[in-house]
């Protein structure tokens, strides 16, 4: 390993570019790689984090200096890895369809990639389906720690560390606050909460055309209110013994697209009892001024220094955010 840990990342949206901005930020690492739908940019010495940042969202990365067109950039960015052009990947791609994740982690996994991961997936089904792989991620030598935004992430893994005032956790309620200025920003982020409404699935909002999105927020004055979502902080909050069914964890949220304000503030309340038998509510509260791409990128890169560190003692596989703790990147 580098003594600078050379970052990659798949997907240069919303999240992308955020990552490209906060790595800007770091010492520890450096973005050497990222792609989009239309191309790559790949620069060993660090790539041009102000150019990505200010790329508009019709655009991509290959009209950038350096940047190459392909329609295989996931192609592209796993021969990088096997040439050992980076030491970390974040996977900021949609979650559309489920299986969208596994099949990208499959070609790193054929290629036979040794590697560390880290994503921001929200979806139990497309969780369970990446935690299926990990016997192949342990075989090729990589470690992939899974769900390391906000929900799940920071939130998710608060409730492991407040968990241990309890002998029994009863419940554990996430209700998160996000406000982005132009849901042209966040194109999967948005859709993917679409897909949570009442009458949607994740197929339907993935064939949403940007036209029926811009409908659909006309009709809710930009906002978007999600009850009881299909969240993988379930499945992950019972990986580490919080819980020990799914329904004991509740997901909701409010997303407006019209303000960069955050429409409520983000919570995560554990109710459990103690062991003199007293029942009590912890309350984790984001301050209003940290954006979602703050409590993403900051929680996805701590957690990719952990997964480094992690590989770097043998120990591989596919573990979730409420397994490990983030490190501190400098
Ligand atoms: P976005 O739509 O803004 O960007 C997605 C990027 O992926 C684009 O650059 C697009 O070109 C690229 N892309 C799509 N298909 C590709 C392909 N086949 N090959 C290469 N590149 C491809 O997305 P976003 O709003 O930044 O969200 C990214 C992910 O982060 C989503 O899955 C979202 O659910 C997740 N997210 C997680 C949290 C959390 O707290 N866990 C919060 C917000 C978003």
């Amino acid at each position: 390993m580098n003594d600078v840990i050379r970052v990659a990342v798949l997907g240069a949206g919303g999240l992308g570019k955020a990552a490209a901005a906060v790595l800007e930020r770091k010492r520890e690492m450096r973005l050497v790689a990222i792609c989009d739908r239309g191309g790559i940019l790949h620069a060993p010495a660090g790539v041009d984090s102000g150019a990505v940042i200010a790329l508009d969202p019709k655009r991509f990365v290959c009209d950038l200096s350096g940047g190459y067109a392909t329609n295989d950039s996931i192609g592209e960015m796993v021969e990088l890895g096997r040439a050992g052009a980076y030491d970390g990947v974040f996977l900021a791609l949609p979650n559309l369809p489920n299986e969208f994740f596994p099949s990208v982690l499959t070609r790193f996994l054929d290629a036979g990639v040794s590697t560390c991961f880290v994503d921001a997936l929200k979806r139990t089904k497309a969780a369970e389906l990446m935690f299926a792989l990990g016997d192949r991620v342990t075989a090729t030598k990589s470690t992939y720690l899974l769900g390391c935004g906000a929900t799940p992430g920071l939130l998710t893994a608060a409730a492991v560390v407040a968990a241990q005032s309890f002998v029994s956790v009863e419940r554990v309620k996430i209700r998160w606050g996000v406000g982005i200025a132009n849901w042209d920003a966040y194109r999967a982020t948005v859709r993917e909460d679409i897909a949570h409404l009442p009458g949607y699935t994740v197929e339907k909002a993935q064939a949403m055309t940007d036209a029926e999105v811009d409908t659909l927020l006309d009709k809710t004055d930009g906002r978007l209110v999600l009850e009881e979502m299909e969240h993988a902080d379930d499945l992950m909050l019972q990986r580490a013994g919080v819980v020990e069914r799914a329904d004991q964890v509740e997901v909701g949220g409010v997303l407006d697209t019209r303000s960069a304000k955050k429409p409520v503030t983000t919570t995560m309340t554990i109710t459990g009892t103690t062991f003199q038998g007293l029942r009590a509510t912890h309350t984790f509260t984001l301050g209003d001024e940290t954006s979602m791409a703050a409590n993403v990128i900051g929680p996805a890169l701590g957690y990719l220094k952990r997964a480094l560190w992690l590989r770097a003692r043998g120990i591989h596989g596919i573990f979730g955010s409420t397994e490990q703790m983030p490190m501190i990147v400098r």
